[in-house]
């Protein structure tokens, strides 16, 4: 297993329960990216009940609470500590080539030989920034969210946040109350509250069986991966963050940023449209939910209703000349990446992305984890590790188990 995060935990849990002799690599210590890639403020916009992992669940007292960060280092310490998962800490793997019927993976403590390889070196290795940002003028700084942890990084004047899904409104929000002046480049982003009639959305999400739906039952797959993540914050008061209450505080919108030509941000004029499809999609979101309330019995509790509509300037600015308008900080909030380089075996498609289906690589033995939609829209959340990690350590075990019949048919 290459990554002690928790979809590695998780699939080391099952494998454990299967009796397969395995180990976890990890180049930092246990829930390395949670230590070292995100923000200071950044609460989990998961609930803890929504933290289930296979054989734990521990909500903290608090079921309807929101992990800070150290709280959620030390939730995956915990569950490692209780599933006894072997963890080699502070190895990096640098290479996996296959060899003879497996494969050899080589990190900077030496080689290791395995028969199966469980990738779960995580989803959001990089940060994905579009090839403009190069023409940012000097004098401008640029960070992505792996970098920023505090106001105190950021200059005081202007600063544009590109990208408006979870990370980019939490930033704006954070860097606009320490009384910077925010832009924010608004692209294709999926609106939904936090609470609805009564319950966190995730709370319904989860009933309703929105989060339960498969890979291998959805339209367009290739695009559902790559829908990005919800504009959720998780904080005590149980907040609603969307554009309307960023709008509101004083956050100016602006459409998605298509380029930077002489210094000059262009944006696109599609503000309007892209937030009349993010309403829609909510409108069809709260009508998902409120059929499955009704047809189990919870109609008579809370009413349904509906969010008031995105609202947006009649003629948001096209362009900015990124000097003048005083933006001394740029924050590139537009989505990560998996960095799998070291993957030295052809299951990558012309988009240099893993070719697998629901997490069973196009490689024998090979077993991918922690993806977005991989087996089910909750597969990069804790709480779509546990499904995630049944469905694989089954093959897994089948594939070994065949492994082991045809030696034995050979002697
Ligand atoms: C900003 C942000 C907020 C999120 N908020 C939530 C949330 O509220 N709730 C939720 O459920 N999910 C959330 N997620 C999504 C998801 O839970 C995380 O992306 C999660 O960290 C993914 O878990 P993972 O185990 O797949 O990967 P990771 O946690 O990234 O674990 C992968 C591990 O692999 C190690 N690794 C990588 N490469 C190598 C190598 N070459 N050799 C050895 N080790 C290696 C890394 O050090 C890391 O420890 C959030 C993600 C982000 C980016």
């Amino acid at each position: 297993m290459i990554g002690a995060g928790h979809a590695g935990l998780a699939m080391s849990r099952c494998l454990a329960q299967r009796s397969i002799d395995h180990l976890v690599i990890e180049r930092g210590e246990v829930a390395n990216s949670w230590r070292h890639e995100r923000w200071d403020s950044l609460r989990l916009l998961t609930p803890n009940w929504q933290s289930r992992l296979p054989g734990f669940l521990d909500d903290g007292g608090d079921p309807d609470g929101f992990r800070t960060m150290p709280e959620t280092v030390e939730y995956l310490v915990r569950y490692q500590r209780a599933i006894a998962a072997p963890v080699q800490m502070f190895t990096t793997v640098m290479s996996v080539i296959a060899e003879d019927e497996g494969y050899r993976v080589g990190t900077d403590r030496g080689d290791w030989y395995c028969r199966s390889v469980v990738v779960a070196s995580g989803a959001c290795n990089i940060a994905a920034t579009p090839a403009f940002a190069a023409a940012v003028p000097p004098g401008i700084k640029t960070l992505t969210p792996l970098d920023y942890r505090n106001p105190d990084q950021i200059e005081p004047g202007g600063v544009l946040i590109v990208g408006a899904s979870a990370t980019g409104i939490q930033l704006a929000d954070e860097l606009h109350r320490s009384g910077r002046r925010v832009t924010l480049a608004v692209g294709e982003h999926v609106r939904v509250p936090r609470l609805y009639r009564g319950r966190d959305i995730q709370w319904w999400m989860d009933a309703a069986g929105v989060l339960d739906d498969r890979y291998d039952q959805i339209d367009d797959i290739v695009r559902a991966r790559r829908v990005p993540s919800l504009q959720l914050v998780g904080s005590r008061d149980r907040d609603i963050l969307d554009l309307n209450a960023l709008s509101q505080i004083g956050v100016k919108l602006v459409g998605r940023l298509a380029g930077i030509v002489d210094g000059r941000a262009q944006f696109s004029g599609s503000l309007r449209n892209q937030c009349a499809l993010a309403d829609l999609k909510l409108a069809r979101l709260l009508d998902r939910i409120d059929e499955w309330a009704m047809l189990n019995g919870l109609d008579a509790r809370v009413a349904p209703h509906r969010f008031p509509a995105t609202e947006v300037e009649a003629s948001p600015q096209l362009g900015m000349d990124l000097q003048k308008a005083g933006v001394k900080t740029i924050v590139w909030a537009t989505g990560f990446r998996p960095d799998h380089r070291w993957l030295h075996v052809p299951v990558f498609d012309h988009k240099g992305q893993i070719r697998h289906d629901g997490g069973i690589v196009d490689a024998p033995g090979m077993y991918l984890m922690g993806m977005p939609f991989l087996r089910r829209r909750k597969s990069s959340l804790i709480d779509g590790a546990a499904a995630d990690a049944r469905d694989l350590s089954d093959h897994l075990t089948g594939y070994l188990d065949g492994h082991a019949q045809e030696l034995c048919a050979a002697e």
